[in-house]
């Protein structure tokens, strides 16, 4: 059997293991462009801080490929894929695979505007990205542009303010993580953000970036000016999958999968960041592109893709994030005009800045945004993931102290 994963990230990896445990004699070829062994993606953020240095980013050792008897065929991308006969193009090359598991993440969505060749603007997804925003910072930049406020462009303006640099961060919608959080929650996050310096602006865009060869100001679609030797984008991210081919494999936003991990195309698997599933709290398809959803649906393609028939009904957004002073713990459906037939109850005590809103969908728990106030947070999730019905007077769930036997 001749496995060939594309992607080496965490869902790449974690297939592998998982074919490697089931199979010990599959020839099992792993494809990546990024010539490093796999690294913790969202750590990078943490690099950037300053609180975790580069050599941390590893998550397996030097030896992985050979322990797992992987060929890795790193430093190349993928340009082909032909499901009819079975092989994607690399390098030139065709390798032909018996299982293909397409684990590719995604790319950092491309932002129109002029200037972009200057140095000094970054987006943010690599190892490579955030060894330019060192060097950058090495080289003295003291004032920042960030581009977007979702999960991406709100860690870079985090970690460039930890590191004492002065923070512009456009955004679209009034508040940065507006995917993750409630509009409340969101308004807490701005307000502690802006106290610490943060300059946010909203609705507008940059529109030309100016400089010798390095950036040195952005022009505003407000017509303003603003100096500045460091940009970086974070503009959301897109499934990377340019070597798909749309009319013979199904792709939504992601690459469509079934229970199994299986794409429309016979013995094609995908996971991770370039995988749309059904996610539970939403009872419909959406790509989850966060870090243990492309880990446990990289181990459970591997099962499928070894022969054993797996389900992975599980998927679920979730996130958990420290600003300065406020833990910030969220699941599922935050915004409860998503779905239809929601009811949301929600606490705020302005005493403790302990905030938690709840949303129900008939009886079930659909989602949750908890700010200083995440204990329990794990029964919370347990609860929208396994799709148990909420007995009782909900509000219990609003107060700290409940417990599980107690609701379920
Ligand atoms: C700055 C940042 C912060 C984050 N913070 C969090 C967080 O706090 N919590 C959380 O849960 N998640 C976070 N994430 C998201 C998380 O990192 C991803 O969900 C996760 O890494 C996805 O894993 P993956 O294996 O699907 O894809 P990836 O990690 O993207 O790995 C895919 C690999 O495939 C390679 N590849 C792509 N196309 C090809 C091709 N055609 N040929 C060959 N190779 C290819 C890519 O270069 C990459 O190396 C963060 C991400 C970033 C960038």
């Amino acid at each position: 059997m001749q496995y060939v994963i594309i992607g080496n990230g965490i869902a790449g990896v974690n297939a592998a293991e998982a074919i490697r445990r089931m199979d010990p004699d599959g020839r099992i070829l792993m494809i990546g462009d990024e010539p490093l062994l796999p690294y913790c993606r969202p750590m990078i953020s943490m690099v950037l801080e300053g609180s975790v240095p580069l050599a941390k980013l590893p998550i397996r050792p030097a030896s992985f490929y050979d322990d797992c008897k992987i060929e890795p065929i790193l430093g190349n991308r993928v340009t082909g894929l032909d499901v009819d006969a079975g092989r994607v193009d690399v390098n030139g090359k065709r390798v032909a695979y018996d299982k293909l598991l397409i684990a590719a993440g995604a790319d950092p969505r491309p932002i129109r505007a002029e200037g972009l060749g200057l140095g000094n603007i970054a987006y943010m997804r690599t190892e490579a990205h955030v060894r330019r925003m060192l060097a950058a910072l090495d080289g003295g930049a003291r004032r920042a542009l960030v581009l977007g406020g979702g999960l991406v462009g709100f860690k870079a303006a985090y970690g460039l303010m930890c590191r004492g640099l002065a923070v512009t961060m456009l955004i679209r919608s009034g508040y940065p993580l507006s995917m993750q959080v409630d509009a409340f929650a969101g308004g807490m996050i701005l307000d502690t953000l802006t106290a610490h310096g943060l300059d946010v602006r909203v609705d507008i865009a940059a529109e030309v970036f100016e400089g010798k060869d390095t950036v040195e100001a952005a022009r505003l679609s407000d017509g303003s000016r603003l100096d500045c030797d460091l940009v970086v984008i974070g503009k959301g991210v897109l499934p990377a999958l340019d070597f798909v081919p749309r009319d013979r494999i199904e792709v939504d936003l992601g690459l469509v999968v079934d229970l199994f991990l299986q794409t429309s195309a016979p013995n094609v698997y995908a996971a991770g960041d370039a995988a749309e599933s059904i996610d539970v709290a939403r009872q419909t398809r959406w790509v989850n592109a966060i870090w243990p959803e492309a880990a446990a649906q990289g181990k459970v393609a591997g099962i499928n893709m070894a022969g054993r028939t797996v389900p992975y009904e599980r998927s679920l957004s979730r996130n958990v994030i420290r600003i300065f002073d406020l833990d910030v713990m969220t699941a599922g459906v935050v915004d409860p005009q998503m779905i239809t037939g929601t009811e949301v109850i929600t606490r705020f005590d302005p005493a403790t800045r302990r905030y938690r809103q709840l949303v129900f969908q008939e009886d079930r728990l659909v989602g949750m945004t908890l700010v200083n106030a995440i204990e329990q947070g794990g029964v919370l999730m347990a609860l929208i993931q396994n799709r148990i019905p909420v007995a009782g007077r909900r509000e219990r769930l609003l107060a700290p102290g409940f417990n599980y036997r107690a609701v379920a």
